[in-house]
C-alpha cells in the first residue's frame, strides 16, 4: 500500500482532534470561531448565549476534593442539562473547561431574557453527579450579534456578560460596554506598568508641603506617584496603585518609588533644604521580608540619614503578615525613620491596634478635614481624633486642609502638622525646590 494511502485515514482523524471537547464531545472554540459567519444571518435579529457553569476558584475546589473524573462528570451534567433545555437543533459549542456557547435566532427579541432566566433557573438547584447533588454557579451572558461581528471578540464580550451576571439575581446580563471598558482599561494599565517603571519620562514624583501649623514652617513634604501615559494621558495613583497592589508588579513600582524619593531628597539637601520626604508604601511591600533592612540601606547608598526619611503606611498593612510588618516598622523606627499611619480613620479603624501601632506621626484622613469650611462646621470627631491620638503619644498631621478656617481650627485644636491645598498643592520637584527658595 502506498504511504500517502496508509497516512490519509490518520489525516482525517487528526484534523478532528482539537476540534471537539474531549469530555463533551461537543465542537470547541476553534470550530465555533470557524463557522461563526455562517452562523450569523442578516434576516433574523441574533443573541449569542454564553453559560458559564462555575467559577475557576469553585471548580478548582471541585478538583482538589473530588478529582479530575468527578469534574470532568461535572462539566458532562452541565453539558446535558443546557442541551436539554434547548430547541433540537441549536448548535452548542463548549468553548472552555466551563463554558458553552450558543446561537439564538430569535425574531421577538423581548424573549431572549425570558429565555435566559429559564436557563438561569433550571441551574439554581443542585446537579447530580455520581449521585451527589452539586450546587452550580451559573452566568447567562447575553451579547446582541450584528452581520459584521467577530467570532473571538464577541465570545470575550458574552463571556464578560457572564461574569457579570454572577452578581445579580436572575443570573443573566446583557453585555455592558462601561463595565467592559473599567476591565480593559485595568488591564491595560497593568499591562504597560513594567514599560512606565523601566523607561524614563513616564513616571514622577510631585511633592506637597508639610507644614507645621504653629510656625508656618515647611520641614517636609510627602512624595506622591504620578504617571503620564503617552496615549492615556495622566493616570491618577488612586487608580493605578490599588491594580498594581493585586500584582507582583507593586515591589518594581515602589523601589522606583524609594529610589527617586531618596536621590531628589538628596539634592533638596543639596540645595540648602533640610527636609524629610515622606513615602507611601503598599501593605505588601512592608510585609515583604528584608524591606527593612532594603530601605535602610537605600538611604546609605543615597547619602540620606534615616530621619530624612519618613514612611507612610496605610491601616490595611496590619491585616497583611502583621507580626512581620510590626517587627519590620519597629525596626525602622529603631533606626531613625518616621513612620507614619497614613489616612487614619478612612477603613475600619482598629482602635486596640493604635496603642501598639509603631508609629510617630498620625495623619488623620481628608473626610475629617475637608467638611471645615465655615465656623459652626461640625468638628466633633475631628476634636476628639486629635486628643486621643495625642494621649497615645503619637504627633498629629492633617490631611486635606482647603480653607483658612480649617487650618484655624486645627491649629487651636494643638494639630501640629497638616497638609492641603490651602497652603499648597502637590509640585513636581523643581517648582517645589523653587517654592522652597522663596519661603521667608
Ligand atoms: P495619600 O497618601 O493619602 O495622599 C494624599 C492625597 O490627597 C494625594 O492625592 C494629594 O494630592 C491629595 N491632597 C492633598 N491635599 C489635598 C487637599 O487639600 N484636598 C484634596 N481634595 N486632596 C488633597 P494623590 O496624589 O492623588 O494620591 C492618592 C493616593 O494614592 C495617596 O493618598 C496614596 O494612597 C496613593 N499614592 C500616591 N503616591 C503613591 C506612592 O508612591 N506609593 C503608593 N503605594 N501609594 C501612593
Ligand atoms: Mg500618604
Ligand atoms: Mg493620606
Amino acid at each position: 500500500m502506498p504511504l500517502e494511502a496508509l497516512l490519509q485515514p490518520n489525516a482525517a482523524a487528526m484534523a478532528l482532534i482539537g476540534r471537539y471537547d474531549h469530555v463533551t464531545r461537543l465542537p470547541n472554540r476553534l470550530q465555533f470561531i470557524e463557522q461563526f459567519p455562517a452562523l450569523l444571518s442578516p434576516r433574523t435579529p441574533q443573541t449569542l448565549m454564553l453559560v458559564t457553569l462555575a467559577e475557576a476558584r469553585h471548580y478548582n475546589e471541585m478538583l482538589r476534593a473530588l478529582g479530575m473524573a468527578f469534574a470532568e462528570d461535572f462539566v458532562r451534567a452541565g453539558a446535558d442539562l443546557l442541551a436539554s433545555l434547548l430547541p433540537y437543533e441549536t448548535r452548542l459549542f463548549h468553548v472552555s473547561v466551563l463554558s458553552f456557547a450558543l446561537v439564538l435566532d430569535v425574531d421577538d427579541t423581548a424573549q431572549i431574557p425570558v429565555i435566559a432566566a429559564v436557563i438561569a433557573a433550571a441551574f439554581a438547584g443542585a446537579i447530580e453527579v455520581e449521585a451527589i447533588p452539586v450546587k452550580t454557579q451559573v452566568g447567562v451572558g447575553l451579547l446582541p450579534l450584528s452581520v459584521h461581528a467577530d467570532g473571538t471578540e464577541s465570545l470575550r464580550a458574552a463571556l464578560v456578560a457572564a461574569q457579570d451576571s454572577r452578581r445579580i439575581e436572575p443570573r443573566l446580563a446583557f453585555y455592558n460596554h462601561q463595565t467592559d471598558a473599567a476591565h480593559l482599561r485595568a488591564f491595560r494599565i497593568l499591562a504597560d506598568l513594567p514599560g512606565a517603571i523601566a523607561t524614563a519620562g513616564q513616571l514622577s514624583l510631585h511633592y506637597q508641603p508639610r507644614i507645621q501649623l504653629a510656625s508656618g514652617a515647611c520641614h517636609g513634604a510627602e512624595a506622591l506617584l504620578r504617571w503620564h501615559h503617552p496615549e492615556l494621558g495622566p493616570i491618577s495613583p488612586a487608580e493605578f496603585v490599588p491594580l498594581a497592589e493585586q500584582t507582583a508588579l507593586i515591589a518594581p513600582l515602589t523601589d522606583w518609588v524609594i529610589d527617586t524619593a531618596l536621590r531628589q531628597n538628596r539634592q533638596f539637601l543639596d540645595a540648602g533644604h533640610d527636609l524629610r520626604i515622606s513615602i507611601n508604601a503598599s501593605p505588601v511591600n512592608v510585609a515583604e521580608a528584608g524591606f527593612d533592612d532594603q530601605l535602610l540601606h537605600r538611604c546609605d547608598a543615597a547619602g540620606l540619614a534615616p530621619h530624612h526619611v519618613e514612611l507612610e503606611f496605610t491601616e490595611g498593612t496590619l491585616a497583611t503578615n502583621s507580626a512581620r510588618t510590626i517587627a519590620q516598622l519597629s525596626r525602622l523606627r529603631g533606626a531613625g525613620i518616621n513612620v507614619a499611619l497614613d489616612d487614619f480613620g478612612s477603613g475600619y479603624s482598629n482602635l486596640s491596634y493604635l496603642a501598639r501601632i509603631p508609629a510617630d506621626v498620625l495623619k488623620i484622613d481628608q473626610s475629617f478635614v475637608r467638611p471645615l469650611i465655615a465656623p459652626g462646621d461640625n468638628d466633633f470627631l475631628l476634636r476628639h481624633i486629635v486628643s486621643m491620638a495625642q494621649g497615645l503619644g503619637f504627633r498629629v498631621c492633617a490631611e486635606g486642609i482647603e480653607t483658612a478656617h480649617a487650618y484655624g481650627v486645627l491649629r487651636e485644636l494643638g494639630c501640629e502638622e497638616g497638609q492641603g491645598y490651602h497652603m499648597a498643592r502637590p509640585m513636581p520637584a523643581p517648582q517645589f525646590a523653587d517654592w522652597l527658595a522663596v519661603r521667608p
